[in-house]
């Protein structure tokens, strides 16, 4: 097996006056269709617009993954993945967040000028509390202000979110206007940018989620992929293979749609019956398997050859030191640390 080498990372990311965008993606193992489809996909997409730092958030997972070996292996799969799929080291800056541990000390200044009302009313902290009732950590709790160090340490001044992440941003906007407004004007409330990104369903029909165990696991096996789209829920009214079938609800009809340009013709073919459910999930499986077998190789090879990603991973992370340490200057000089 050849290892195409990854090209050293070139010493500045996008031009002058460009945006700045941040995002930060969990270490959470193995990435599914939804991941891509509702998040990577535009990351790929945005490296080319903005100057795009992009953070496989570490110091967040912890809140709820324990066990070091495991924290680990996820991050290098995801950095991994991240790479296959099309992050390309010499567009964006790609690193992992507890490999710049200024962060963790500006969410703690931050945590001076946080309200604790602020962070108890945020939904994700009531979610998580419910999903994990024995585990209730105050990471958990204190999770919003890291966001917004995250983002604040490098100025980023766009932030790409879905439409129902809009309410996380506005908390680390509060944030640092309740910095600004006690220590003077030093940072930029960052804007949202809205990217269309489509919830993919499981194969239960639920959302996917790896939580869940309803994923169709991308960079697998394609022998794999294919049992999960054959398990597929599709139209429970279609009960003979006569019946005309529903694309408008079908998951299976759903998901043609970024899998070629011919949905359209193919949901006609499920209306008339003259294809069933079984055609369809076959042909799906197929043209899922055939359009990620590049990134599938290219995953195999990147994690048979950690070495390659952990070199992305630190010139990512020295890249962004002068950035992070002129901010904290910055903040300790204001807060009145020296
Ligand atoms: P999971 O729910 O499987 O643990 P994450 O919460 O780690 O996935 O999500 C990582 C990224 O992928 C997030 O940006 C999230 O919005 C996106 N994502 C996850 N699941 C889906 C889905 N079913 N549809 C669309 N986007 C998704």
């Amino acid at each position: 097996m050849t290892v195409q080498p990854l090209a050293a990372p070139a010493a500045a990311t996008g031009s002058p006056g460009q945006h700045r965008i941040f995002s930060g993606i969990q270490p959470s193992g193995i990435v599914h269709l939804g991941n891509d489809l509702g998040a990577i996909r535009n990351y790929v997409a945005l490296q080319s617009h903005f100057e795009a730092i992009y953070c496989i958030v570490d110091y967040h997972a912890l809140t709820s993954t324990h066990q070091a070996d495991v924290l680990r292996e996820r991050t290098r799969q995801m950095a991994a993945a991240l790479l296959a799929l099309g992050l390309d080291p010499d567009r964006c800056t790609l690193f992992v967040q507890s490999h710049r541990p200024e962060h963790t000390e500006l969410a703690w200044l931050f945590a001076t000028v946080t309200p604790v009302s602020w962070v108890e009313r945020t939904p994700t902290y009531k979610e998580k509390a419910a999903q994990q009732p024995d585990d209730v950590n105050h990471a958990l709790l204190t999770y919003p202000i890291l966001q917004a160090a995250d983002i604040a340490i490098y100025h980023a001044d766009r932030v790409p979110v879905g439409k129902d992440q809009a309410a996380h941003l506005e908390l680390s906007r509060e944030i640092l206007r309740a910095f600004n407004r006690r220590y003077g004007e030093t940072f930029v409330e960052p804007l949202a940018v809205y990217t269309e990104a489509p919830l993919v369903l499981g194969t239960d029909g639920r959302k996917m989620s790896k939580s869940i165990g309803n994923t169709i696991d991308i960079l697998g096996d394609p022998e794999l992929v294919r049992r999960q789209v054959m398990s597929m829920v599709t139209d429970t009214q279609r009960i003979k293979r006569t019946d005309p079938g529903r694309p408008e609800i079908c998951n299976v009809c759903q998901l043609q749609r970024f899998f070629g340009d011919d949905y359209e013709a193919l949901w006609e073919g499920e209306r008339t019956a003259r294809t069933g459910c079984v055609d369809m999930k076959r042909l799906l499986a197929d043209r899922i398997t055939t359009h990620y077998a590049p990134a599938r190789e290219r995953y195999r090879e990147l994690m048979a050859e950690p070495a390659q990603v952990d070199g992305v991973l630190e010139a990512g992370a020295n890249r962004l030191r002068p950035q992070a340490a002129a901010t904290l200057a910055t903040v300790r000089e204001r807060m009145g640390l020296r």
